[in-house]
């Protein structure tokens, strides 16, 4: 992505370095694998915990300033989000309010719960912010084997996807059904709010594209990757070695690199209807 001088957003709170406050006992390894499980790129925030361990740790004066370089690419990225939806609001005769972006290290307070590094990135409706340890982006080049700069965009614009759902009442649409549905059944409906969230970013890539061109050679792939890697299908092996699509919440790696790129191809809002989708019932 051709990043490098363009305009950074300023709805940016920046909370590194910063300590998380409280010092609780946690999980364990398990508990953080289901963690990540649970809210990699957005899971189900109410289950956020209070409290977790403190984990700031010095860095060195080297990751200071790639973590700060990082910084400024997801303040671009942002800044673009914004763009992009405050135009297709407008064309739709509503108003986009910006979403807050929060980096933070280690572990920080939302009004979801407590976040840490394990947490992954997450969009928290009640205080309508986007939180972020920039050490995601290291995970997903060597955890997640989905390296380059529009991997990273891919999932802040998916966090940004959700804030969408939020200011267009899909959510808690969603969140309302949950008291009336079993369990499997409300995984359903959260597998297609995640997919409609890659769904959203796609859209946003195909806008930001035909804005400002920006996207250099391979990072749709790139993007198409990071959807590849984070799929529930792909986690779940990894973790148990098997594979229990009823306790999908973000849906296969086919599914949401499927969504991505309609969105992308699209550029159709109207196209996003993932509730409605015949091989999503
Ligand atoms: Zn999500």
């Amino acid at each position: 992505m051709r990043w490098q001088g363009r305009r950074e957003s300023t709805n940016v709170e920046d909370r590194r370095g910063v300590s998380g406050g409280q010092v609780a006992v946690g999980g364990g390894i398990i508990g953080v694998i289901a963690l990540v499980l649970n809210f990699l790129l957005g899971g189900d925030v109410s289950q956020l915990p209070q409290q977790l361990p403190n984990q700031n740790t010095p860095v060195s004066a080297e990751e200071q300033a790639a973590d700060d370089q990082r910084a400024k690419f997801v303040k671009v990225v942002l800044a673009e989000t914004e763009d992009v939806w405050n135009t297709l609001f407008q064309q739709e005769g509503k108003n986009y309010v910006e979403p807050t972006l929060t980096l933070f290290s280690g572990a920080t307070q939302s009004a979801c719960g407590s976040a840490s590094a394990a947490t992954g990135p997450f969009y928290c409706p009640g205080d309508q912010k986007v939180y972020i340890d920039l050490s995601f982006y290291q995970d997903l080049q060597n955890r997640f084997a989905a390296p380059g700069d529009f991997a990273m965009a891919y999932v802040i614009a998916h966090e940004v996807g959700h804030h969408v759902q939020n200011l267009l009442g899909i959510s808690d649409k969603v969140h309302q059904m949950r008291q009336q549905l079993s369990e499997g059944d409300y995984n359903k409906y959260s597998v297609m709010l995640e997919l409609q969230a890659d769904f959203l970013a796609g859209v946003w890539a195909h806008h930001t594209q035909k804005m400002k061109n920006i996207l250099e050679e391979g990072d749709i792939e790139e993007a198409l990757n990071a959807a590849n890697a984070i799929g529930d299908d792909r986690l779940q092996k990894e973790s148990q070695g098997y594979v229990v699509p009823e306790s999908f919440t973000h849906g296969t790696s086919q599914q949401r690199m499927y969504w991505f790129k309609k969105g992308y191809q699209t550029g159709d809002m109207n196209q996003g209807d993932t509730f409605n989708s015949p091989d999503l019932q």
